[in-house]
């Protein structure tokens, strides 16, 4: 038995993780890389978790402004895109059906960055 590490993904044995890193999902090794390396794929993964929530709210939507900001190119693209997505439809429900009815682009853009994985989840 492991435990999972929200960083890289990995199942690792308890020796792996500290007392802190066990109660917040990061093993050791992960936990001694930089803090911005580590929030980029902590940012990523809430902008996934997004798209996987029936609803999309507004704090969420203020949220997803301030990461369309973010100096990482990656992080930015993908909250903005996922910002989009919320303003025409913050329900999940029949969200790719109005996406491909009344913005493709947006739609492409959620299949050309793998977000649409998210929402398929
Ligand atoms: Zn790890």
């Amino acid at each position: 038995m492991g435990h999972y590490c929200r960083i890289c993904g990995r199942t690792r044995p308890n020796e792996k993780f500290s007392g802190k890193g066990h109660r917040i999902h990061v093993c050791k090794e992960c936990a001694r890389k930089p803090k911005e390396e580590r929030d980029v794929i902590e940012q990523q993964e809430e902008i996934f978790n997004y798209l996987k929530q029936s609803h999309i709210s507004k704090k969420n939507v203020s949220r997803l402004r301030v990461l369309a900001s973010s100096s990482n190119p990656r992080i930015a693209e993908l909250a903005s895109i996922v910002h989009e997505v919320a303003r025409v439809k913050p329900y999940k429900k029949r969200r790719l059906k109005v996406l491909a009815r009344e913005r493709r682009d947006l739609l492409q853009n959620l299949e050309e960055t793998g977000l649409i994985l998210a929402h398929h989840w």
